[in-house]
């Protein structure tokens, strides 16, 4: 893409009223838009990284046998009544509205409800199961902090997978392969390493749930972690009995802040059984399904992501969910011969499936270098007269600042071989 096609702007000074760092900078890099308190637009940068981060779960989701499908954000207050989650003192982020005539209605926050109700139709038999249905929709939640910029929003799209099983023992197989789901997901994104599994509050069918839990300073939760094992419990279950029971001492667990990126949860039949989910078991007796539900939000991550890698000179992403992988930079000026150049290797990169964005602007360097520092793209290539001369390309690093010369086929090699090992 040509820079000078991109119709947004970047600026300088964050905004006064933004307090968190990841807003801060995805809005002076143009990459998000605030349109009220916890409430954000995605620009097309953003929008990109965005729709990155789904492609890499959507992948993940349907490896493990998955099926994707798109529910309704309006919801039913019949059906939550059901289950008693409509009651604004059971639940305390509902957005509620109303029809003309009156009636209710919900803006879901979540969609175990639905999708329950929906599964009525489609599964009948032990044959029919177990199944794994998921989408990506948007959740609205009435939330009272909304301090940690895309991390906590007051409308934000959620990927929630929901399994069905015939029993405690298919359910456990599920849930096992989704947490490996989450971990691939979590690896590929880049932040896999500073990702626990932490044992959580696991509700009335089971001891515990799973959290998802990056370790970031600008997270909201405080969990305890031994990296040593690989456990990490939250600090909402953390006592001398969950240590016992997971066989951990005090002095191995280390406090640290994370945020919650995802979170599997076994559910029993605590929405089969009200909403009449059932099916026929072989011995052709009339039995709930076992459900789970698996959330994740690709904004939280991206929120995430940009206060992990980012630096004093701006965002830093993983060539995994970048916008574009090269940042070309033209410092043609008035040039005409190095314009006609730096075309010439711009289309010969994008021939070739190379991702980039091209900065064809007429603007000094130092404004030019700034600015592809701010957006933060994997590589930057300097193309400039001396460059030309010398029959090279400068390549600079983003997140180590290395700087190495390659000729044309070195950097073309470069770039279209790395591609190829991220298919
Ligand atoms: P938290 O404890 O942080 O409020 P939660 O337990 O309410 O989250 P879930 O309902 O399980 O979250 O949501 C699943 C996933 O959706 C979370 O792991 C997180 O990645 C994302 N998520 C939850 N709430 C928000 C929000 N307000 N803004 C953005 N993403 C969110
Ligand atoms: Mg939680």
């Amino acid at each position: 893409m040509q820079q000078s096609q991109l119709f947004t702007k970047t600026r300088k000074e964050a905004p006064s009223d933004e307090v968190s760092k990841n807003a801060q900078l995805l809005i002076r890099a143009g990459y998000i838009h605030k349109e009220i308190a916890g409430v954000y637009s995605l620009l097309p940068l953003g929008r990109i990284v965005f729709e990155n981060i789904k492609n890499i779960v959507r992948e993940e989701m349907n490896v493990a046998g998955g099926e994707e499908v798109s529910l309704s954000a309006l919801q039913d207050p019949e059906l939550w009544k059901e289950t008693d989650r409509w009651n604004d003192e059971k639940v305390d982020v509902w957005f509620k509205t109303r029809l003309q005539n009156g009636t209710e209605l919900g803006l879901g926050f979540t969609h175990e409800e639905p999708m329950a109700r929906m599964m009525k139709d489609h599964i009948s038999s032990h044959k029919d199961l177990p199944r794994q249905v998921y989408h990506f929709q948007k959740k609205f939640r009435n939330e009272t902090r909304a301090k940690s910029g895309i991390m906590r929003t007051r409308e934000f799209v959620m990927k929630d997978l929901y399994t069905f099983a015939k029993d405690e023992e298919e359910h456990t197989a599920l849930y096992e392969r989704m947490a490996e789901a989450y971990k691939n997901i979590f690896d590929r994104i880049g932040i896999g390493d500073k990702t626990f599994k932490t044992f959580a509050s696991g509700g009335v069918f089971s001891k515990y749930s799973h959290e998802f839990q990056t370790i970031v300073d600008a997270g909201e939760d405080t969990i305890y972690v031994s990296k040593e094992k690989g456990i990490a419990i939250n600090e909402e279950v953390y006592t001398p009995e969950v240590l016992k029971d997971l066989g951990v001492s005090e002095d191995e667990l280390e406090k640290v802040e994370a945020s919650e990126v995802g979170n599997i949860f076994s559910l029993g039949t605590r929405f089969s059984e009200p909403l009449g989910l059932t099916f026929k078991n072989e011995a052709g007796e009339s039995v709930p399904v076992v459900m789970g539900s698996y959330g994740i939000g690709p904004a939280r991550i991206m929120g995430v992501v940009t206060e992990l890698f980012s630096d004093e000179k701006g965002l830093v992403w993983p060539e995994s969910i970048a916008p574009f992988q090269v940042h070309l930079v033209g410092l043609n000026g008035e040039d005409e011969e190095i314009k006609d150049y730096t075309n010439g290797i711009y289309s010969a990169l994008t021939a070739r499936g190379v991702e980039v964005l091209y900065d064809d602007r007429d603007l000094r360097p130092g404004e030019k270098f700034a600015e592809s520092d701010l957006l933060g793209m994997p590589y930057r290539v300097v193309v400039s007269r001396r460059t030309k001369e010398e029959g090279q390309f400068e390549v600079v690093t983003r997140v180590t600042g290395e700087t190495r010369m390659l000729s044309e086929e070195e950097l073309l090699q470069d770039f279209v071989t790395n591609e190829e090992d991220d298919d």
